[in-house]
């Protein structure tokens, strides 16, 4: 444990999303960027290192530091200013999607850039620069900043944006919290004209379709994400349920506007108005530890019929984007060993072949993701990038909790990873457990990460900013 600098900091348990990575370390939440400054200094003094941490939504060890110090920059979340004509926010690094979100929409606006769970902060968002389910028509969270300020370990406070310190603001941004903390960001916001979308469901009989209405309907769709039953085998591998969903146009939707009051948007915390969505998870849960995913998936799938014939429908961007966030501590299911997700970017060229092949190598190893979720990108002009122009398929495992399984498991995960490399694909730090040192250059080309490591060198020569990710990957 490295020497108490402060007393302010207190020793926690500090893990990922999935519970499994993470250990000890010594926390301290500021709330302005003096006392980050303050404890960059003492840190620093004390040949300490530190990790930056959100709101500490990333799965794996992005935003974890055993042994070290933790930053966890959540307290500082004043959303500074909202400008209801334009739809630009100054935000702290500690504001969330949610918080964004709650103030935008009554004014007709909503993030360009959602993912999964709203809890995410802006901070941990931009410094892995994080993508949703329209990624492949509006980018990347990256795209809708305009500016912050990125106060670096040797205590500079620098404002970077296209034109000023445009090298660390295009690595910064997915720069996974290396290069300096940001203190205060600029970004857009869009134009929402309803509080509903109409929505699609779209049965997917294999990869190959799913791919096909991926390409098919990316030129006029907002958002497209497809639900995969990864136990489908032989004419069912892949298969899966897609969503589409627009956007509606001015005038379109009259019955909408009152859903532009966020409290319209919430879903109801309880199922059937009886069971309260917070007791779900130890159903969920049975499923997980006793086989039955794939019974599960196979009712998910048909009943995938039904609500094809029944759209389009009408749903709440909050239902749309984060229907997970309504139940309650659903990841719970997967304890006591907790969860990875594997999340490869793979070229559209080699999509069909290398999906197709990391899901048969799923089956035969006998590790099957109980989620999958495949999404449509495309290239972004940030240094560190995880995009591509193709696709990506978000697999969710069960962390057995011996340690031969769990080897296990990551042994399957870096064969898996060795196909998506020697295709030409990339990887996602806020989903990734597995990669060893050997691969950074190979997601990110040699150029890239000289160029990361020269800024590196420039604003933190002492190697303060350390995650447990940063070492694994020997950045
Ligand atoms: C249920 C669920 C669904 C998800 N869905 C998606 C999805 O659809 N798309 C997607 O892209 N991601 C998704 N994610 C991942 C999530 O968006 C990212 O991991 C995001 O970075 C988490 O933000 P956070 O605030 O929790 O940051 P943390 O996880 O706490 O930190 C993330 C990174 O940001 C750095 N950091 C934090 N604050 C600062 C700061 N102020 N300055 C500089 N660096 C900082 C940290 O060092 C770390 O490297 C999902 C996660 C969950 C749990």
């Amino acid at each position: 444990m490295t020497t108490s600098v402060t007393a302010d900091f207190r020793d926690e348990d500090v893990r990922g999303f999935g519970m499994c990575i993470g250990g000890t370390a010594r926390v301290l939440r500021p709330t302005s960027a003096e006392q980050i400054a303050d404890a960059f200094a003492k840190v620093r003094a004390a040949g300490g290192s530190i990790a930056l941490r959100g709101t500490g939504n990333s799965y794996g060890d992005a935003a974890t530091n055993v042994n070290g110090h933790v930053l966890d920059c959540s307290r500082m979340n004043r959303l500074l200013d909202f400008d209801p004509h334009t739809g630009v926010a100054v935000v702290e690094p500690g504001v969330t999607i949610r918080d964004l979100w709650r103030r935008a929409i009554g004014h007709g606006f909503w993030p360009r850039v959602v993912p999964g769970t709203m809890a995410v902060s802006m901070g941990g968002a931009a410094a892995l620069n994080i993508h949703g389910k329209n990624n492949f028509a509006l980018g990347t969270f990256g795209e809708c900043i305009r500016s912050f300020e990125l106060l670096t370990p040797r205590g500079e406070l620098l404002q970077c944006s296209r034109e000023q310190e445009s090298d660390l603001f295009h690595a910064a941004i997915g720069g996974f919290g290396m290069l300096g903390c940001m203190t205060k960001l600029v970004l857009e916001t869009k134009r929402v004209h309803s509080g509903r979308l109409r929505v699609w469901g779209i049965v997917a009989r294999d990869l190959e379709h799913n791919l096909q209405i991926l390409e098919d309907l990316r030129g006029t769709a907002d958002y497209l994400v497809s639900w995969l039953d990864l136990h489908g085998k032989g004419v069912a591998l892949g298969r899966g349920l897609m969503h589409r969903a627009d956007q509606m146009k001015p005038g379109e939707d009259p019955g909408g506007l009152c859903h532009l009051d966020p409290l319209r948007q919430d879903v109801p915390a309880k199922l059937f108005g009886l069971v309260p969505k917070g007791w779900l998870w130890p159903g969920m849960w049975g499923a997980v530890h006793m086989g039955q995913v794939p019974l599960v998936n196979w009712l998910k799938f048909k009943a995938g019929f039904k609500e094809e014939r029944q759209s389009p429908y009408l749903q709440s961007h909050g239902a749309f984007h984060f229907l997970l966030d309504y139940v309650p501590r659903w990841h719970w299911m997967t304890r006591p060993g907790g969860l990875i997700q594997f999340q490869p970017f793979v070229p559209q060229k080699e999509g069909a072949r290398v999906l197709r092949t990391l899901i048969e190598k799923c089956h035969q190893v006998g590790f099957v993701p109980y989620l999958g979720v495949l999404k449509r990108h495309r290239p972004d002009p940030f240094l560190m990038t995880h995009a591509v122009d193709g696709y990506s398929l978000a697999m969710d495992f069960a962390v057995p909790s011996g340690k031969s399984g769990r080897d296990k498991l990551w042994r399957h995960c870096r064969d898996m990873a060795e196909v998506v490399l020697t295709a030409g694909g990339r990887f996602y730090y806020a989903k990734d457990a597995v990669l060893e040192a050997s691969s950074f250059a190979r997601v990110h080309g040699d150029t890239a990460v000289a160029k990361f490591r020269e800024l590196k060198q420039r604003v933190d020569p002492d190697r303060l900013l350390q995650t447990d990710l940063a070492r694994r990957l020997g950045v």
